[in-house]
């Protein structure tokens, strides 16, 4: 049994009104340097470009996680039924620490230090001697147990299910969380419903036919967001920027430049980071690290640097052959350095992804008759949504003629 706080701890919270923790471990986790950390990470990469409000971080995306789970095992009658304590204890934590190892910057560090986040969510969870013990201590096997429902990789598939499906608590916290914060309403559905539509077929969670509306909602949400907020090419241009100023940084290798801060240097060396190395790494201080670059001797590096700290973000325009065949030999003209300075990303969404084969990943509709449905044949507008044709943006990014 897990050990209980001497009180209901309750933090106030825009999206859930309020997040409860009654257990020690819970607590112990929010309280770690690690978790800390994620209070210097924002959640969205770039749309803080385009959103000037979207300025929300991991630490209370990862709050609104556990409290969605929370809310699963205690309010959903099934899954409060069918789950040990331990199961729900693990499921929670699991909630609350998918995305400790976030790095900065979202995926403009991740493509370029060609590491993954989950890769080191499940490092620090099994590997940091604070987080481990903190797990270790209120139940052993713990650690590997949380870390297992991140991987996809534990016994209990509903758990898995819970923290990352076409339906689960990471996206419905994220879709509500990044609709309050930009302020673009179409993000919002009707968390409420789907909470009480919940229920448990065989080992797989599914959701009451009476409940298709709210998730068709939530559907349309994500269709919405993708394109409006994660997608928008603004925010597009400065992760390619921000990818721009690590690639040069790495390019030019290990260097005496005074301008490259402590914590930068092994970013520039190509090694893979210590866990040490990459707790260092959050966006504040990878801001002053970029704040000291721009007194780089390097005249790229330099001017990379700058162009972050005042928002000289690069133009973007539809990528077709002849568009860029001028452009670049326009910019070449410049003097500019195309392997910096020409960026080009293809984005592509599908709002929801049929089953085909793995039970786990489609979301699935108990109907009124007694039949079990995948959502796709239960609902009309997913039916049209995933059948209509593809949506696809590609844009080339480049520095506009100033
Ligand atoms: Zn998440």
């Amino acid at each position: 049994m897990f050990e209980k706080t001497d009180e209901m701890k309750v933090l106030r919270d825009p999206v859930h009104g309020y997040i409860h923790v009654d257990l020690q471990v819970i607590w112990e986790c929010i309280n770690s340097s690690w978790f800390q950390r994620l209070r210097r990470i924002r959640q969205l990469g770039g749309a803080n470009m385009v959103y000037h409000c979207a300025e929300h971080t991991r630490f209370a995306h990862s709050l609104g996680v556990y409290e969605i789970v929370r809310r699963m095992v205690t309010e959903v009658p099934d899954i409060a039924r069918t789950l040990q304590e331990d199961e729900k204890a693990a499921v929670m934590i699991a909630g609350l620490l998918h995305d400790i190892g976030h790095g900065p910057y979202s995926h403009a560090f991740e493509s370029v230090i060609g590491t993954s986040h989950e890769k080191y969510t499940c490092r620090i969870i099994e590997e940091d001697t604070e987080i481990t013990q903190i797990l270790e201590k209120a139940k052993k096997g713990l650690a590997r147990e949380v870390a297992d429902i991140i991987r996809h990789r534990h016994a209990n598939p509903l758990l898995c299910q819970m923290i990352s499906s076409q339906l689960d608590a990471d996206r419905m916290d994220y879709l509500l969380r990044d609709a309050y914060f930009t302020g673009a309403a179409y993000g919002a559905f009707d968390l409420e419903r789907i909470l009480r539509t919940l229920r448990i077929i065989g080992s797989q969670l599914a959701v009451k036919q009476s409940g298709v509306y709210a998730v068709e909602n939530y559907i349309m949400a994500r269709y919405h967001m993708y394109w409006q907020v994660y997608y928008h090419p603004t925010a597009r241009s400065y992760e390619y920027i921000i990818h721009t100023l690590f690639r040069r940084l790495m390019d030019l290798g290990e260097t005496d430049d005074p301008s490259v801060i402590e914590l930068l240097k092994p970013v520039a060396s190509h090694r893979e980071l210590t866990l040490q190395e990459y707790f260092a790494l959050d966006e504040q201080s990878c801001g002053y690290g970029f704040e000291s670059l721009t007194k780089h001797s390097d005249p790229i590096l330099r001017d990379i640097a700058v162009r972050i700290r005042d928002r000289r973000l690069f133009e973007f325009a539809d990528s077709s052959p002849a568009f860029n065949r001028r452009k670049r030999a326009q910019l070449k003209k410049q003097g500019y350095d195309l392997k910096y300075y020409w960026g080009r990303d293809t984005v592509q969404q599908t709002p929801y992804i049929p089953y085909s084969g793995e039970k786990d990943s489609a979301v699935w509709v108990a109907m009124k008759d007694g039949t079990v449905q995948e959502l796709s044949n239960a609902s009309n507008i997913v039916y049209s949504l995933i059948h209509g044709p593809a949506n696809d943006d590609n844009k080339v990014f480049f520095p506009s003629g100033e």
